[in-house]
């Protein structure tokens, strides 16, 4: 290689690229917005930038599969996508369930096309989209679904749109059964793409018991309606009607269910509790991926004043779906996951090469491997002890905290300084 041959390398990190087998130290060259070589040592002069990354994780772009980022629309929860995104060192991001058959092309203009993060989405399968549901039940009844427009909507937006969104949770249950899950499954059936089902209880009262609903049975006659890839999300919740029954065991149907190809979402953010998570993971509870489920109910954002004229809001309240803010991140997350036992082995593919996968993206998202796009996620791996707290104000101490440093994508830096981000707490 001529000297400047290469625009920037990243020299002397720790790379850790699932989708192609490697872990060690590896220097990474990027040229023209593409990964140009990874190698045990490239020479310094061979590249116009080299930036010393020893002692950081180089990571493929980081895929947060659970965002909320369609801002201005879906009142509190749309964050700045680019917040989350590449100023959080995260590369790509999925909405989950924000944008509608209705209001995709919105999405498309105001989101996707002027963000400097990648942008997709899973589209909701109601007509008005991920609105404050908690706030207006009545919104996501199955008289609020087209199947028809929303297959449609989804064939036609495939290089956004790489699965659905539904909810299956005790509210809407109690109102109207199973129906939404129906419809929300042959949305996806016939557009061919995954479903993603929230599970926990969601849109408050009537609550378990209501028009002969038990929130325990949701999750078992949900099951039935998916197919292989289709995920469940928040397995770690506090909300019942989900992976936990309401005498503290895991539901019986789980582990058939992952046998049977479905995957699990962290879903992290409201629904996270350490409590549940140590009930749940040695029982064999192993997500495939780690979305953050950040929105501006559950994240402190300093710098987003919410618009006027957005309805009133109690989110103090004890039985709140959202209650408790904090600063947060999708690094946050796998910490984590880590502190409780996953290894940074395990966690590492659940942000970039199994998402990459559940968006049928994986021959060009979450691989560093020559000739892909230059999405590189550069991570802190720091050692010390550190405080973590979830939504029940549970607080566990960790002694090894990650953090976003800096990301690449289609080769331009980015450092991650949101506002939103943890800062690192010391125990
Ligand atoms: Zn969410």
């Amino acid at each position: 290689m001529e000297a400047s041959g290469y625009d920037l390398l990243l020299k002397g990190g720790r790379v850790i690229c699932p989708a192609s087998g490697i872990d060690g130290q590896r220097d990474v060259a990027v040229k023209d917005g593409r990964i140009a070589a990874v190698e045990a040592t490239i020479l310094p002069s061979s590249a116009r930038q080299v930036i010393d990354v020893s002692g950081k994780l180089v990571l493929p772009g980081m895929i947060d599969t659970h965002g909320h980022v369609y801002q201005y629309v879906t009142g509190r929860f749309g964050l700045p996508p680019d917040m989350v995104g590449v100023h959080s060192g995260v590369t790509t991001v999925v909405d989950q369930g924000g944008p509608s058959c209705m209001t995709l092309p919105g999405f498309r203009k105001f989101i996707v096309e002027p963000s400097k993060t990648r942008v997709l989405a899973f589209l909701s399968a109601y007509l008005v989209g991920g609105l404050e549901g908690h706030f207006y039940p009545n919104l996501y009844s199955p008289e609020g679904v087209d199947v028809e427009a929303s297959v449609r909507s989804a064939r036609a937006n495939k290089d956004i749109v790489r699965g659905i969104k539904g909810h299956a949770e005790i509210g809407g249950f109690a109102r109207w059964g199973i129906k939404v899950m129906e419809l929300a499954a042959e949305i996806s059936r016939r557009s061919d793409l995954p479903l993603y089902v929230h599970f926990g209880q969601l849109w408050g009262l009537p609550e378990s018991g209501v028009n002969g609903e038990d929130a325990d049975t949701i999750l078992e006659r949900v099951i039935p309606l998916l197919r292989p890839g289709d995920v469940l999300a928040h397995p770690f919740t506090r909300h019942p009607g989900a992976f936990i029954n309401e005498k503290g065991e895991v539901h019986h149907v789980i582990r058939a269910a992952m046998d049977a190809g479905l995957k699990i979402d962290v879903g992290h953010g409201s629904h996270f509790s350490y409590r549940v998570a140590k009930l749940a993971l040695p029982a064999g509870v192993i997500p495939y991926t780690l979305g953050a489920d950040m929105h501006g109910y559950n994240t402190e954002i300093p710098e987003v004043p919410v618009p006027a004229g957005t309805p009133e809001e109690h989110h103090d309240d004890e039985n709140h779906p959202f209650k408790g803010q904090a600063r947060f991140s999708l690094t946050q997350a796998m910490t984590s996951m880590m502190t409780l036992g996953l290894s940074l082995e395990e966690v590492v593919p659940m942000v970039t090469s199994h998402p990459a996968e559940m968006l049928g993206r994986s021959d060009d998202l979450g691989s560093l491997a020559a000739g892909r796009i230059a999405d590189v996620s550069v991570l802190h791996d720091d050692r010390g002890r550190f405080v973590l707290r979830d939504n029940e104000d549970m607080r566990i101490t960790t002694e090894r905290l990650l953090r976003p440093a800096f990301c690449l994508r289609a080769g331009e830096r980015f450092e991650a300084d949101a506002p939103i981000l943890p800062a690192a707490i010391a125990a």
